[in-house]
């Protein structure tokens, strides 16, 4: 049987296909909806069907959505499972078929489509979804004990705060012959379990006072990451080993001389980082996103810098030899852009602008990376003696954080990164302090217009609070509020 990524989705598409969904493209990273940020689920484009506010054109669809997500952007290369960028394959029902069906055939696609083993597979519900149990116990056949009830924040699934929600339930891959296991399960535990499949009782709309309405229709929401089932079916170790990625890591140790299986977890970390973060950016790129300092625009700019970083911390343009002038992320790009044929045929169209974007903006971050680098060292040895005489923890001013993201562009989260990696923190609350002061004066001298986005992810915050007033490039798209 054929595993490989591109077989995957191909397989899932037609399993759902056949039983009567229409395959719909995926939809762009940038989504229509003015609340969402960037396209985190494959249900955004069908947001206005489950509300209700237009019709629906077909019962049920399927789709392969391409995905970003920011909050997971710490998990990136340290979890086996989180990506920025990843696919999300989904079956969809708009006021069609409901639990009994959805339930069933993802039981049907995951043991007989895709052969997992029936004994491996546990599932989650929501702690008072009495029917959902009922259907896993009776009509699939799911021994009692491997369905587990589960409180609100993992089985309760909403798209942000406000909008169509509901209950859901979730499949999970059991590694435990092959990687170990104690006596307890939980399935939150990721050195044995994997989340792969989500499938959502589409049936609220939680309203801006916080309550849940019901929905004229009940709908079903489902979300399978295929990258994680890559990673199930090839049997290999994390997502980034897989083929929808692994080539990417192999480029980038060609570039940097440093192979993934004899380097070391932080080496192995930094290349599962840029292999990453390079497929949101060409993606992001493809999809009209230019770096910036605001919103979306921000997003790209921060991937990039992250990059470039884990790049230097593997060698690239280190004072070592076999150095590469110039930038290294557009042969990364290249890559990722071979790899794109299945997942948006339009990146190979727009392969020229994409590549030369991203070797602008690294070329850019290089020139004041440079700059910040030795004002940061020097203030982490000032820190760090500092500490020594007066025998306190080390740690680094929100001013001087202030003015390594103000005058070198260090994103105060990258400042962070290294000073943690040295041993010292950053005063984080100081450095909302500068940017609080320097965004009122900046609103005074220009009356700037309040560009700000808002969804459920993390991000925002430090997006909305890291906003340029005045002086840089504001032709991101942006929501204005
Ligand atoms: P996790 O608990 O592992 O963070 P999740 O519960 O946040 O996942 P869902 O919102 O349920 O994820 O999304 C549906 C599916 O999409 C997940 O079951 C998973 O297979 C996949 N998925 C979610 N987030 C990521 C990610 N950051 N990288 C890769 N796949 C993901
Ligand atoms: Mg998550
Ligand atoms: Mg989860
Ligand atoms: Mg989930």
């Amino acid at each position: 049987n054929d595993v490989s990524g591109d077989s995957i989705r191909r397989r899932f598409l037609e399993f759902y296909a056949s039983r009567g969904h229409k395959v719909l493209p995926s939809s762009s990273l940038v989504p229509e909806d003015p609340t969402v940020l960037l396209m985190i689920a494959g249900m955004l484009q069908f947001k206005p069907i489950f509300l209700g506010k237009v019709p629906r054109q077909v019962p049920c669809a399927t789709t392969a959505q391409r995905c970003i997500r920011t909050n997971d952007l710490e998990n990136v290369g340290k979890t086996a499972r989180h990506h920025t960028f990843f696919e999300m394959l989904g079956n969809f029902s708009f006021g069609d078929y409901f639990k009994k069906e959805a339930i069933k055939w993802a039981w049907e696609l995951s043991t007989i489509e895709f052969g997992l083993p029936a004994n491996r597979v546990w599932v989650s519900i929501f702690e008072d979804d009495d029917e959902a149990f009922e259907i896993w116990k009776n009509e699939v056949g799911v021994p009692v004990d491997r369905i587990k009830r589960m409180g609100e924040a993992d089985n309760f699934w909403t798209s942000g705060p406000t909008g169509p929600c509901g209950p859901c339930s979730e499949l999970y891959y059991d590694f435990c012959p092959e990687r170990g296991c104690g006596d307890d399960v939980d399935l939150g535990d990721d050195s044995r379990f994997i989340e792969f499949y989500n499938l959502v009782f589409m049936q609220y709309n939680k309203t801006d006072g916080g309550l849940l309405e019901p929905l004229k229709q009940k709908n079903i929401d489902t979300g399978l990451g295929l990258e994680r089932v890559a990673q199930i079916l090839q049997k290999v170790p994390n997502n980034y080993e897989t083929d929808l990625i692994y080539p990417i890591i192999v480029k980038v140790s060609e570039l940097t001389s440093v192979s993934y299986e004899s380097a070391n977890d932080q080496a192995k970390t930094s290349l599962k980082v840029i292999a990453d973060h390079m497929r949101a950016v060409v993606y992001l790129i493809s999809d009209g996103v230019v770096p910036s300092n605001i919103g979306r625009g921000y997003v790209v700019r921060r991937l990039i810098r992250r990059a470039v970083r884990k790049g230097r911390s593997l060698g690239i343009n280190g004072d070592g030899e076999g150095n590469l002038n110039g930038a290294f992320l557009p042969e990364v790009a290249e890559k990722v852009i071979e790899l794109s044929t299945y997942i948006d045929s339009d990146v190979k169209v727009r392969a020229s602008r994409i590549v030369e974007e991203i070797r602008q903006e690294e070329l850019h971050f290089k020139k004041t990376l440079e700059r910040g680098e030795k004002l940061l060292d020097q203030k982490l040895h000032d820190a760090l003696s500092m500490a020594e005489k007066t025998e306190n923890k080390p740690y680094l001013s929100g001013k001087d954080a202030f003015i390594l993201y103000d005058r070198c562009g260090f994103p105060v989260e990258m400042t962070r990164e290294i000073a943690e990696e040295r041993g010292v923190s950053v005063d984080m609350e100081g450095f909302e302090v500068e940017m609080e002061s320097q965004r009122l004066q900046s609103q005074a001298a220009h009356n700037v217009v309040k560009l700000t986005v808002e969804d459920g992810a993390d991000i925002t915050k430090s997006i909305a609070d890291t906003e340029f007033l005045g002086y840089d490039s504001l032709s991101a798209r942006a929501v204005v509020k």
